[in-house]
């Protein structure tokens, strides 16, 4: 079953030196992106077309959490719909069309505290950049109950893309009540006899189009204002079941399942940043209405920082937003050099206050 960190291309092998130094790359960087996700290659696809050769560092997983969509419905342009690989693929030819360069590696540490910044990566390289577009995402939050993890890639998964052919003939569980649960459980029907949305309220999160779908569909069952317990298995060690408690009156209930699948939002992957730049309450990178974060010339876009909308279109947007505030920040420093906060406050968001864009428009 599936590993959410090989949904594409294959990293390349390592890149240090046979003493185990660090690799010193020579060029300092005008920008490097970070994620290849939609919003990491419009990111690259804007910076290339603005000539400032991109970098773009693709993470361990490639495409991000649409290269895991079995179909992208709403993305403009595509009017059939088309899958998430193939939609990744498109992103990243046109960004290469243009002299975005990508490298299959992973990045493990920022440093944003001196200019120009560093970027330290899996395969032991070392860049210096004059500004940085952080686009890493986010991933799938876990339910946190007794055999999850046991039984992850034995019956329990993220994701019905890769996972939903091992469950032809079978009925599965899924967890959630967002467009995630209802979608993937609508792909599920596909190979399953019966799929049972398991949600821990009464009312649906996910869009009315999807909500009718899967109403209307008679492979799926809800079972409502209930959260899952336990994952069980059986003697071979896959999963047989699941235990559940009704939110309203605290019953316990087991019910039998050959898979769990489980959508119940996502985490913003922000490892890196801890003590560098400044979070939210949830974890996503605080940036402003132009993409920029606490740290002139850091940028980040996508569902790093967008904790409202998460939609493809919408991480496009702040893609190409932040490349061209990126090639703004890279000519201000041409010009007049590095901003200086003590001297004017005005030049940057005091750290943790998004500024208005009223703000912006009345400052730029
Ligand atoms: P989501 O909208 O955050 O929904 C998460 C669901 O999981 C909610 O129903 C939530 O319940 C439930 N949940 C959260 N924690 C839970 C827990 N510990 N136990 C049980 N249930 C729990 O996440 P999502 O569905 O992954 O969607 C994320 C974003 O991507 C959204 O903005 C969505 O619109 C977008 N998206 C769009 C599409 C599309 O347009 N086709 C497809 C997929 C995702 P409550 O409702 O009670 O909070």
């Amino acid at each position: 079953m599936s590993d959410l960190n090989q949904n594409g291309a294959q990293l390349q092998n390592g890149a240090g030196k046979a003493d185990g130094s660090t690799e010193e790359a020579s060029a300092l960087h005008d920008v490097i992106v970070i994620g290849s996700g939609p919003a990491g290659w419009t990111a690259g696809l804007y910076a290339a077309r603005a000539n400032l050769e991109p970098l773009l560092i693709t993470g361990d997983d490639f495409g991000g959490q649409v290269s895991i969509t079995y179909e992208v419905e709403n993305y403009p342009g595509f009017p059939e719909g088309l899958s998430g690989p193939d939609l990744v693929d498109k992103f990243k030819s046109q960004a290469e069309r243009f002299g975005c360069t990508v490298s299959y590696d992973h990045v493990t540490e920022l440093v944003v505290d001196e200019h120009p910044f560093t970027v330290r990566t899996a395969q032991s390289k070392e860049y210096r950049t004059k500004s940085i577009i952080l686009c890493t995402g986010a991933r799938p939050r876990f339910l946190e109950v007794p055999g999850e993890q046991e039984y992850t890639g034995k019956g329990v998964s993220y994701c019905a893309t890769c996972d939903g052919f091992f469950f032809r003939g079978k009925e599965l569980v899924v967890v959630g009540g967002g467009d995630s649960a209802l979608e993937e459980g609508l792909f599920l029907t596909k190979f399953a006899t019966k799929v049972r949305i398991i949600h821990r309220r009464d009312e649906l999160r996910a869009s009315k189009i999807l909500q009718s779908r899967a109403f209307d569909h008679d492979k799926i069952d809800f079972i409502w204002n209930t959260v899952v317990t336990s994952i069980k298995g059986n003697e071979n060690g896959v999963v047989s079941g699941v235990t559940t408690r009704d939110t309203l009156n605290g019953e316990q209930s087991e019910l039998e399942t050959d898979g769990v699948f489980v959508y119940i939002g996502h985490i913003p992957n922000n490892d890196l940043y801890h003590g560098k730049l400044d979070l939210d309450e949830d974890g996503h990178l605080i940036a402003d209405p132009m993409t920029r974060t606490n740290v002139p010339g850091v940028f980040a876009a996508g569902e790093i920082a967008d904790k409202v909308f998460k939609q493809v279109a919408t991480s496009v947007g702040q893609g190409c937003a932040a490349a061209m505030q990126a090639e703004k920040f890279l000519a201000s420093l041409e010009a007049e050099g590095l901003p200086d906060l003590a001297e004017d406050p005005r030049a940057w968001p005091t750290p943790g206050v998004p500024r208005k864009t009223a703000d912006l428009v009345a400052a730029d």
